[in-house]
């Protein structure tokens, strides 16, 4: 895991504030901005990254029918889904797990919870 921060940020995540909060090893994170952040008791935001792991595989699963959106939703920066870093690259978050585009179709990264 990184120890990163993100600097300047003028945002305060909490319950309402908007991003989508998700259960990463025992603590809640937000996405934004296609980081995740974790607000630590003293207001400093951290940058933290799913780990790539048994519920979280980085594999291509080319069968994987992608339900949630049309064969030819082209995931992105402005595509309408969460985006959440995992291992080295960005996934998309359709329906509770894990979309990470690949050619022409998505692979499944497994499952995420949301909070
Ligand atoms: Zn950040
Ligand atoms: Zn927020
Ligand atoms: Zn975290
Ligand atoms: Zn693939
Ligand atoms: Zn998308
Ligand atoms: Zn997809
Ligand atoms: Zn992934």
């Amino acid at each position: 895991m990184t120890e990163h921060t993100h600097e300047n940020h003028d945002h305060e995540h909490g319950e309402d504030c908007g991003h989508v909060a998700i259960k990463h090893d025992g603590h809640i994170d937000h996405a934004h901005d296609g980081h995740l952040h974790h607000t630590k008791a003293d207001g400093t935001v951290e940058e933290h990254t799913l780990a790539v792991s048994g519920d979280n595989p980085a594999d291509c699963t080319p069968d994987h029918s992608c339900e949630g959106h049309a064969n030819d939703h082209v995931h992105g920066p402005d595509c309408g889904h969460t985006a959440i870093p995992h291992g080295d690259h960005t996934d998309y978050l359709v329906d509770g797990h894990l979309h990470h585009p690949h050619g022409d179709h998505c692979d499944d990264h497994g499952a995420v919870e949301t909070a």
